[in-house]
């Protein structure tokens, strides 16, 4: 093969333009699934794979396929990818750096004349953050099996809109059922991604090979209290939906400090009181928490812990409490040979690395189930993301496009 050119200016200038297509004033990027900016940002991500010369599908739930075909048509895939929704506030690089950054290492194969002979897909998952649905990876939690479709027909947003009535909105029809990967359809996965953490930087390391995801889960609690005038109710008979929520926030930060495991991280994302007055007392509180670890079972004994505290404050409170697991997912363990591979590639390379464990999730933690996989993390200033001073620079940037390139030219060549 001829040495790799990676067009780092072209993909800063693409990975800007992108930024561009946002709800919010730029800088700050805000593109939530199907939104009319998520929808543009697809358009503009599958111009430039036309112009690469990719041959693009869609499922129905949006996932979009980005394909370079092998020589030999009997072997299975190797396919890269990321996301470009992106959460209300956040920045540039996030989902974003795996996808158009995927889109010159293909360029850059393409124009050293390399020929693979499996065929090479270019993934872009529909919603792997969870603004819109309250969970995360749709696109691949469908495509892995792990969400049946059933259950994604039952999604709807806070407005009551569905997923189906969304994804068909966007022009993505057809039976969520046909979403899922037949058996063996890809050789392997590999995700770039900024590291949305420190330790790359601190450590001047130019590359993370990700062994492990930490296992992510997310509790939905719905309170029921009584609400009124905030001059007429004496406290002693209040019924304050908001209060038993606010008890539950400390438990949530009570319970992961407990564990003793610095790997334990909780955080109540979501508190939303109704009806939302100063002079009314909140009858309805609704929270969104979210608990990960790096070891299932201490995440899962969190997760118990809390439901236990939230019913005991509840009844405490004579407020009613409906708890939803919206997901519980396990870690995800990365491919050892894959793992080695990109760790040989940057060797040869001569860039610098570090394995390392994701404690953020990534579509990656679902393709994990259906093919060897792991992930290509690049620094990202002070470990900053979703925020818009989220920020990677060029020379960062640029070793990851290059052993993503290596690395997929190794596993298919
Ligand atoms: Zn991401």
């Amino acid at each position: 093969m001829n040495p790799l050119t990676i067009d780092i200016q072209r993909l800063q200038r693409e990975i800007n333009e992108l930024a561009l297509i946002t709800e919010a004033e730029p800088p700050v990027v805000t593109r939530v699934l199907f939104s009319e900016a998520d929808i543009r940002g697809r358009e503009f991500v599958k111009s430039l794979c036309c112009e690469a010369g990719l041959a693009l599908r869609a499922d129905a739930v949006g996932n979009i396929f980005a394909r370079w075909d092998g020589t030999n048509g009997s072997l299975a895939t190797v396919a890269t990818g990321s996301h470009i929704d992106a959460i209300p506030n956040a920045g540039k690089f996030d989902g974003v750096v795996g996808v158009l950054g995927a889109i010159e290492a293909i360029r850059a194969l393409k124009k050293s004349s390399y020929q693979p002979r499996r065929a090479i897909e270019l993934i872009i998952f529909t919603a792997e953050e969870p603004t819109r649905f309250g969970i995360g990876c749709i696109g691949s939690r469908l495509l892995s099996g792990v969400l049946s479709p059933e259950r994604a027909a039952t999604f709807r947003d806070r407005d009551g809109k569905s997923l189906d009535e969304w994804r068909q909105g966007a022009g993505y029809t057809g039976s969520l059922a046909a979403v899922r990967l037949p058996k063996d359809c890809y050789a392997a996965f590999v995700e770039l991604h900024i590291e949305q953490g420190p330790i790359l930087e601190q450590e001047n390391t130019a590359i993370g090979i990700v062994e492990k995801i930490a296992a992510p889960s997310t509790l939905r609690m719905q309170l029921t209290g009584v609400g009124g005038h905030a001059g007429a109710v004496l406290m002693p008979g209040r019924r304050d939906a908001g209060l038993a929520g606010a008890e539950i926030a400390l438990a949530v930060e009570r319970t992961v400090i407990g564990t003793g495991s610095p790997d334990t991280v909780g955080t109540t994302g979501v508190f939303r009181i109704e009806p939302g007055a100063v002079n009314s007392v909140p009858s309805r509180a609704l929270l969104e928490i979210d608990v990960r670890d790096t070891k299932l079972a201490t995440r899962d004994a969190a997760l118990a812990q809390i439901e236990t505290a939230a019913a005991e404050i509840c009844k405490r409170r004579h407020v009613t409490l409906q708890t939803d697991r919206l997901n519980a997912d396990p870690p995800a363990i990365c491919d050892g040979s894959l793992v080695k591979t990109v760790a040989d590639v940057c060797r040869q390379l001569g860039v610098s690395h570090k394995k390392m464990i994701s404690r953020a999730y990534h579509d990656t933690l679902f393709m994990a189930q259906v093919c060897p996989s792991t992930m290509i993390f690049i620094p990202c200033r002070d470990g900053v993301s979703h925020r818009p001073d989220e920020f990677s620079s060029s020379e960062q940037i640029e070793p990851g496009v290059r052993v993503l390139a290596q690395t997929l030219a190794q596993t298919t060549g």
